[in-house]
């Protein structure tokens, strides 16, 4: 799927070599870069070693940001509009099941590939990025812990985005504190049916999405008490609140879930019992990082923006970029990018390492990208003066999006506590 985008983009003659999932080759030299790529420079080979593969599905998705995100994405905001067309074509690039396996669909990608499409396709737009993310994260629950019968039943609609998918953790009286959460799965006697009753908040892609992974307790308070299961939109009982009217994020609904007597088969349970909240968590490790690298994408366009406006802005005879100041802040803006970038890749090759501090590098690179990345966007609208300021600029619009990756997949407070819990675990005092 991606070498056929990229040979529609670029003209590139690609093929798969894939001893590890998906290797895309270049069989002509000319692939490489589209006439006016976004891909800063330093997010090259030089840096961080990206294979030519890497380049190549860099390069795809750069060209789906620049040709189908972003000249739409200010539309998306005004309107509210949650683009599926939009969204269904970056499944037929691979992109609705990036770390999944091939059998199902899926691109089979480590963490790494993805983390770079992620930081590509939200340079375009953050929003629909994001949301992607959260799809892609639900699949891989399914792909890692769900069973033959899962995987089959759902994957392939997932990967290809005939369905799409929902994470369903956080209640309206449980979000940082997640393992206290009362949503409850009753085991029927007769039927091993379970029985859902309760609500979520704040659910990306609730009422649009098909199917919804949802962590709800089955056993004793706290983490151990807690069960993963599927449930399908149009299960009776499953209903859903009105879209969230929000500061950004806007081209994507944003809803509460409410579950009344929900029956769910308990083939629909995800991993035994009493695992759900550890794979949620699990989940979370591979999310902080796509949302890491949707900060960077964002910052990165507005960096883009400011640095062609302050060449163009003309004050005191002559263009603002030529103040120190002015580039004493671009100076900053782009360290401050560059530095995240390198923690959110650093932090992705330890997930598919499988390192011990995994966990902990994900959370402080969650935690570091996406605080930075959002002061640059306000660097970003301070260098555009007054029109920064103007929804007729796109900057405001990406400073407003990114506000939330502050916030979601835990809060950078959370991934504080991670860190300092995740550090006694590797060096004890
Ligand atoms: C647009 C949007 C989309 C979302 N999408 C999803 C989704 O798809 N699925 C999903 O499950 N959830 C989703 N969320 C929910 C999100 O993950 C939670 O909002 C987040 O985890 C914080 O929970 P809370 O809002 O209840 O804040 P609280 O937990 O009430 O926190 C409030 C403040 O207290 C701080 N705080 C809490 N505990 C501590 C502590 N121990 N030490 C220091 N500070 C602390 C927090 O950091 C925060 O600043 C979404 C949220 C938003 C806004």
């Amino acid at each position: 799927m991606l070498a056929a985008a990229a040979a529609r983009a670029g003209g590139a003659a690609l093929r798969r070599v894939g001893a590890r999932g998906l290797h895309w080759s270049a069989t002509a030299a000319s692939a490489a870069e589209p006439a006016h790529s976004h891909s800063h420079p330093l997010s090259a080979n030089e840096d961080f070693d990206l294979t030519e593969d890497q380049r190549q599905f860099q390069h795809v998705a750069e060209t789906f940001a620049r040709e189908e995100l972003a000249p739409y994405s200010a539309d998306w905001d005004a309107k509210h509009h949650f683009p599926i067309d939009t969204i269904k074509r970056a499944a037929d690039l691979g992109f609705g099941g990036l770390y999944v396996g091939e059998d199902v669909g899926g691109a089979a990608l480590s963490r790494l590939d993805a983390a770079i499409i992620f930081e590509a396709l939200s340079w375009g737009c953050v929003p629909t990025a994001a949301y992607l993310s959260i799809h892609n994260m639900v699949c891989h629950v399914i792909d890692r812990y769900g069973t033959a019968r899962q995987r089959g039943a759902y994957l392939t609609a997932l990967t290809s985005m005939e369905a799409l998918a929902s994470y369903c953790l956080t209640e309206p009286s449980a979000g940082s504190d997640a393992s206290a959460l009362k949503m409850t799965a009753r085991r029927e006697g007769a039927s091993g049916d379970y029985i859902l009753n309760g609500a979520k908040a704040f659910i990306s892609g609730g009422g649009v999405s098909d199917v919804y992974l949802v962590m709800a307790r089955t056993g004793e308070p706290g983490p151990k008490g807690i069960s993963a299961f599927l449930v399908e939109k149009g299960t009776k009982g499953l209903s859903f609140g009105k879209p969230e009217s929000k500061l950004g994020w806007n081209a994507q609904p944003t809803t509460a879930v409410m579950f009344d007597d929900v029956r769910v088969p308990s083939k629909n349970r995800v991993g035994q019992e009493g695992e759900g909240f550890k794979l949620a968590m699990k989940a979370l490790d591979g999310g902080r990082i796509n949302i890491g690298a949707c900060s960077i994408g964002g910052a990165q366009f507005c960096l883009d923006t400011a640095r062609e406006y302050t060449q163009a802005r003309q004050a005191f005879g002559g263009p603002i970029s030529q103040f120190q100041a002015t580039q004493f802040r671009v100076a900053d803006m782009a360290t401050s990018i560059q530095a995240s970038r390198l923690m959110v890749r650093h932090a992705a090759a330890a997930l598919d390492a499988h390192s011990p501090t995994a966990t902990m590098e994900c959370a402080m690179a969650k935690r570091f990208a996406t605080d930075a990345c959002y002061r640059v966007t306000d660097d970003a609208l301070q260098l555009l003066g007054g029109y920064g300021y103007l929804k007729e600029y796109p900057i405001e619009r990406y400073m407003r999006d990114l506000r939330v990756h502050c916030i979601l997949e835990g809060t950078n407070e959370v991934m504080r506590i991670i860190i300092n819990r995740e550090l006694d675990k590797l060096d004890p005092k």
